[in-house]
């Protein structure tokens, strides 16, 4: 809008009235799209490297909950799906782009920390932002219109990304609120409460046309499930978080209609099947197909889009038990809520052989180890349907586990024990300082005996008092004769004794003080492991760690570098994923019957012991929890055992032809004839080779 007018009398230029609101006209020109047709005619969508065009008729069960945002009856959208489905992209970035372009008003976007946020402010919707022509032209153009977490528009709407805090969510109001990955984050906010409430909060002033959305794939646990016929047509399991907000609403699900018998039915996990008889799982997931639970019709994977296209929503009671539409509404479920659930089946960008091999895979690792991370997500977040816990060691007690302990003797290997480990638990603190130790024993197909804990209380070297491992450094070279190099005789008499074949020792634990100086147990245990490298019995020791439940493997050998300058890169350090290596414990625990891991639980060990093993309990995101002042060293020293087992190989020794250290004892690495003295020490390899050959 140049200045081209120019007034004769006054002498200046002028722009032209017309011009300017022909040109400013967008902005406030209705329209009347719905989110899914907005969408399809300007949303370009971020696909990880790139923009891609939306367009809903690859998510055609998107359709409904999308439209459902703008209208007026409904306070609430709430979807549960499963990852690869494109859901968030349909209701995040569809609804921002329905908003900003149809129906202004100021929105809150939510995501499961600050930094999702910030990053997807960078990513996905810096290029959503600038592809969609839309959203593009209605950007001011300032820098401080446009940070990472707030976003100011030409036609005045404002947009908000944050995390769920406390200052997040009070105070402030807004017309829209929007949560992505509703799971990932906990349902309470602090000490404010409930966060969908918090959620629904921000959005009341805007009445009917305020709207608040939550969308996720489940992440919480089911603790206790209720049998299928007490529940609703379309109700899920009770539990927290998405699922939970799903239960309150209308309960839609998505359905397919058979082509055969002409009826409804659900696209659930169940309707997938495979060929079981065949070698392997590759060749197994090629033969997953889908079959009408009705008439046991096949359908292909070719059909799945074909399927979707015609496939409806319908909400609770909208069809009845034999596949066909109610129309009375009385018998249908009435909410303000609309609430949307399917499963992986018909999610788009998910194929159904690679559905098959992770069930496949999560399987098979829960049958034989009894960890059921990989089965608890598969269900989350694969097919999108909260998991039932399978294990019942949460319901077990000391008692019980008392009544299966086997009698066998203290401090001997058991004639079936192939290789023994030994965990260190490290207690710094005034009160109670001491090292915990435990010894191991593990044998053929992985069953194991606890043979012996002791406590190391007090260092003769220093006139025996009382150890402090966060005070004294020297007090741990006393781990050096007594458990390192602790070896113990073997079952048959013959004399021969065990070597153990590791010792794993916790890294962490509480600071104390000396001289007025602060001293730390990670410091004293690095040191130590710096002392254990001249004496050649590093080999033999390797401290530990707790790391995050996002650590892809059970255990992970790192070498810290910038967390002590003691380190220097140089000191292996293992890096736990204790949850899953506690569902592993647990699982040995409570099998009922002999067989490959199982957990000979020794009858010498008191209640205490029985007690500690059974201290933590799981918590609905499947963490392992201990509850406050409750002592869980036996817990803690089995799953550095398991740990240790998983590192040297145990988890793929093939039993028939094991390696030397797990071999029988004739030929056992670490079993030592009775008339030898043990060695441990490893040496030290020469650099160099001379040769003598000329000079010598
Ligand atoms: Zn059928």
């Amino acid at each position: 809008m140049g200045l081209n007018k120019f007034d004769d009398c006054l002498g200046v230029k002028f722009a032209d009235a017309a011009a300017i609101r022909r040109k400013l006209a967008y902005l406030c020109r209705p329209e009347d799209k719905t989110p899914v047709e907005a969408a399809d005619d300007e949303l370009w969508i971020s696909n990880g490297t790139d923009v891609t065009k939306f367009l809903s008729s690859q998510v055609p069960y998107m359709r409904e909950p999308m439209n459902s945002l703008p209208r007026r009856i409904y306070d609430v959208v709430g979807l549960m799906g499963p990852a690869r489905s494109g859901k968030t992209k349909a209701l995040v970035e569809g609804w921002i782009n329905y908003a900003l372009t149809q129906s202004p008003g100021d929105m809150l976007l939510i995501y499961s920390t600050k930094k999702k946020a910030e990053s997807m402010a960078k990513k996905d919707l810096a290029r959503c932002f600038s592809a969609t022509k839309g959203i593009a032209k209605l950007r001011t153009g300032r820098k401080s219109d446009d940070t990472l977490t707030y976003k100011h528009f030409l036609n005045g709407m404002n947009l908000n990304l944050d995390s769920a805090t406390e200052t997040s969510l009070s105070a402030e109001t807004y017309r829209y609120v929007a949560c992505s990955d509703y799971d990932r984050d906990d349902d309470g906010v602090g000490q404010e409460g409930d966060k969908f409430s918090l959620m629904r909060k921000r959005v009341q002033n805007a009445k009917s046309s305020g709207m608040a959305m939550a969308e996720s794939s489940p992440g919480r646990l089911v603790r206790n499930p209720l049998p299928e016929e007490k529940l609703g047509a379309h109700e899920a399991q009770p539990c927290g978080g998405i699922a939970e907000i799903y239960n309150q609403g209308d309960r839609r699900r998505f359905y397919w209609l058979c082509d055969d018998c002409e009826h409804w039915f659900m696209p659930v996990f169940e309707v997938l099947h495979w060929d079981d008889s065949l070698d392997n799982d590759i060749e197994i997931s090629k033969t997953a197909h889908v079959k009408c639970p009705r008439c046991t019709h096949i359908i292909g994977e070719d059909q799945k889009q074909a399927k979707n296209l015609e496939g409806r929503w319908f909400r609770e009671g909208e069809i009845d038990q034999y596949g066909e539409e109610v129309i009375d509404e009385g018998q249908i479920r009435q909410s303000k809520w609309a609430t949307f659930w399917f499963e992986g089946v018909v999610a788009t960008y998910q194929s159904w052989d690679e559905l098959v091999r992770l069930y496949l895979a999560a399987q098979r690792q829960f049958d034989t180890t009894g960890d059921e991370n990989k089965l608890m997500s598969f269900y989350n977040v694969d097919i999108g349907r909260p998991y039932i816990l399978q294990a019942q060691s949460n319901d077990i007690g000391a008692h019980e586990l008392m009544a299966k302990a086997v009698d066998y003797p203290r401090a001997v290997i058991p004639s079936d024990g192939r290789f023994l480990i030994m965990s260190i638990d490290v207690q710094g603190g005034s009160k109670n300082a001491r090292f915990v130790v435990q010894a191991q024993v593990f044998g053929v197909g992985l069953q194991r005996w606890v043979i012996d804990r002791f406590e190391i209380l007090t260092n003769p070297n220093r006139n025996n008092e009382r150890v402090n491992p966060a005070v004294y450094p020297e007090d741990w070279d006393l781990l050096i004769e007594q458990v390192i190099k602790k070896t113990y005789p073997l079952a048959d008499g013959s004399g021969r004794v065990m070597k153990p074949a590791m010792t794993l020792c916790d890294s962490g634990g509480s600071s104390g003080e000396r001289d007025g100086k602060k001293t730390s147990v990670t410091d004293f245990a690095y040191q130590f492991y710096n002392r254990l490298k001249p004496k050649g019995l590093a080999h033999l020791f390797r401290l530990v760690k707790g790391a995050s439940r996002d650590m892809d493997s059970l255990v992970k050998e790192s070498y810290p570098d910038k967390r002590s300058k003691l380190a220097h890169g140089e000191i292996p350090l293992l890096l736990l994923h204790t949850n899953r290596l506690k569902n592993r414990v647990a699982a040995s625990y409570t099998r009922l019957e002999f067989g490959s891991r199982y957990f000979h639980l020794p009858k010498w060990a008191n209640r205490d012991w029985y007690e500690e093993l059974t201290a933590e309990y799981i918590d609905d995101k499947g963490n392992w929890v201990c509850p406050p002042n409750t002592s869980n060293e036996t817990l803690d020293l089995c799953s550095y055992a398991e740990a240790g087992m998983h590192q040297l190989g145990g988890d793929n020794i093939n039993w028939d032809s094991p390696p030397l250290w797990a071999t029988h004892w004739q030929l056992n690495t670490n079993v030592v004839d009775a008339d030898v003295t043990p060695e441990f020490e490893r040496k030290p390899k020469r650099r160099y080779n001379h040769s003598k050959g000329i000079f010598g």
